[in-house]
């Protein structure tokens, strides 16, 4: 039934956070009753259904989310369906005159969100966006030309330019309770249980309740514990995959749990100024995620086409189940790809080394489709998001933006025995090798039998140079 009272509704989406969150900071100013809504959307066209690991994390999140905004006087409605009518349908049961977020980057998200504001115009309702979740609005960092940045560098030399990142806002303590006493109704929300987004049977997801803590209690207790820790020795510790060299702050930024901004100015207080390269290299590892969303932003289709047209014409071979298995699986017979990939199965997250081995070995030895490698990874990665997943395998592929050249192959073995040398990695993951010593361990096909673990899928010599014959047609092709 329509309200009388003009109130507001907040929509939150890829922005799970009370803190640094203009959106919700802006709606509470406005002092009217607040709704705050999430809404599943599985409906509308072109959004990507989200994958299993990230599900399991997005219930979390929002368990969590609503227990953070009960502590304000809110509450969190959840809301399944096409979001432009569950946005029509709220707006109607609340009196709704103010629609605000923050801003998203993804083709299909973009033109939901200009539908709804257009339709928001037209009903007299005042629809308001906010920068939130990239430091760099894509479309303010561009060449002197006015197009895009298809190289790393030099997009984030201008970025840098373009001036410090503005200040993070604090969370609102107290928000306008969304029905004050006597005046309405409170919109009703779903029950989350009946969204099933965890997993039922078979219930997988042990290793990922161990390792994580979803929330924005848990994405800052994250960047505490980096910041106290590795951060000082990032520059060398991100590659070691045996210790935690990196933030893990991955899947907390993918949901908006924290923002970038706090991370940002975060450093700054812990690391002034002089502080060593270290945090530099850290600031430009949220620089790949920020040319990640640019190149998203320009090229809305990046899971789906190659970025460099001229790879459409690249042979890749259909590999056997047995190899799609055994890859997916970890039982490739290279140790870091199988840490790596059991790993992933078991924590939902990847060590970024490893990632690059891994996805080099699917693209490059078992000639596979980059595709088939997004894919999997959307699905099993706890932080899947639309941009750094296509744009990352399709750098390792070769056929993305700056892109790692297709005859870079990562050698399976040269890489743990340089990142992993004590074999602390993969003894964590494949307990079969555990008895081997750090010698043997990176190449256990020369031992005598080592019970359980499987004899490689294909020979790295051959598989290394059928790749490059592969590419070396595709480069005579185009000039041709
Ligand atoms: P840290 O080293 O602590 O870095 C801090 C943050 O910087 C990360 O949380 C992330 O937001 C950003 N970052 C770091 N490296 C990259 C990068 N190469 N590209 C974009 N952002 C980066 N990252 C995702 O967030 N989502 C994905 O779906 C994803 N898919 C990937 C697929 C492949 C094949 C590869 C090679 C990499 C992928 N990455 C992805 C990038 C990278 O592996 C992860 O961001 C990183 O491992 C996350 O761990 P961390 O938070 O400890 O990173």
């Amino acid at each position: 039934m329509a309200s009388s009272v003009a109130s507001t509704i907040v929509w939150l989406r890829d922005d799970l956070r009370l803190d640094d969150n203009p959106a919700l900071s802006h709606a509470a100013g406005l002092g009217l009753p607040l709704t705050v809504v999430y809404i599943l959307d599985e409906e509308s066209d072109g959004i990507r259904p989200l994958g299993g690991a990230v599900r399991w994390w997005l219930h979390h999140s929002l368990t969590s989310l609503a227990a953070d905004l009960e502590k304000t006087g809110s509450a969190l409605t959840l809301r399944r369906g096409p979001a432009a009518k569950v946005i029509r349908e709220l707006a109607e049961e609340t009196g709704a005159r103010q629609l605000v977020w923050n801003r998203r980057y993804g083709g299909p998200e973009r033109a939901l969100d200009a539908d709804i504001k257009a339709w928001a115009a037209e009903g007299g309702i005042e629809a308001t966006s906010f920068q939130a979740n990239l430091l760099f609005e894509p479309w303010t960092i561009t060449t002197g030309s006015g197009g895009p940045y298809k190289v790393f560098t030099p997009f984030w030399r201008a970025c840098a330019a373009a001036g410090e990142p503005r200040k993070p806002l604090d969370a609102p303590t107290r928000l306008p309770s969304p029905a004050p006493a006597g005046r309405r109704k409170m919109a009703v929300s779903e029950p989350l249980a009946d969204w099933n987004l965890l997993p039922v049977s078979p219930d997988w997801s042990g290793g990922l309740a161990k390792t994580w803590g979803p929330g924005e209690a848990g994405a800052h207790q994250r960047l505490d514990d980096f910041l106290d820790g590795p951060a000082e020795d990032y520059g060398t510790g991100r590659n070691v995959p045996g210790v935690e060299g990196t933030s893990r702050l991955s899947p907390h930024l993918r949901f908006g749990e924290i923002s970038p901004f706090r991370i940002w100015h975060e450093i700054r207080l812990r690391f002034p100024r002089e502080a060593g390269p270290d945090v530099g290299i850290f600031r430009s590892e949220l620089g790949w995620r920020e040319f990640c969303w640019q190149l998203l932003y320009v090229n809305p289709q990046l899971a789906t086409r190659n970025y460099r047209p001229e790879f459409d014409a690249f042979e890749w071979q259909k590999p056997t189940p047995g190899e799609l298995a055994a890859w997916q699986q970890g039982r490739t017979g290279y140790p870091l790809v199988d840490a790596g990939m059991r790993q992933l199965w078991q924590t939902g997250w990847m060590h970024n080394r490893v990632r690059m081995a891994a996805a080099s070995f699917l693209v490059k030895n078992l000639l596979a489709d980059w595709r088939l490698g997004e894919e999997w990874f959307w699905d099993t990665l706890v932080d899947a998001d639309a941009a750094s997943n296509p744009a990352n395998w399709q750098w390792v592929a070769g056929s993305g933006a700056d892109a790692s050249p297709y005859f870079r192959i990562f050698n399976p073995v040269t890489q743990s025995k340089k990142f992993d040398a004590e074999g602390r990695y993969l003894r964590e993951f494949i307990p079969e090798l555990a008895p081997l010593d750090s010698k043997a361990i990176h190449e256990p096909w020369k031992q005598p039998e080592v019970e359980g673990y499987p004899a490689p899928v294909v020979g790295l010599p051959e598989s290394r140079e059928r790749a490059l014959a592969t590419y070396q047609r595709l480069k005579d092709q185009k000039q041709d």
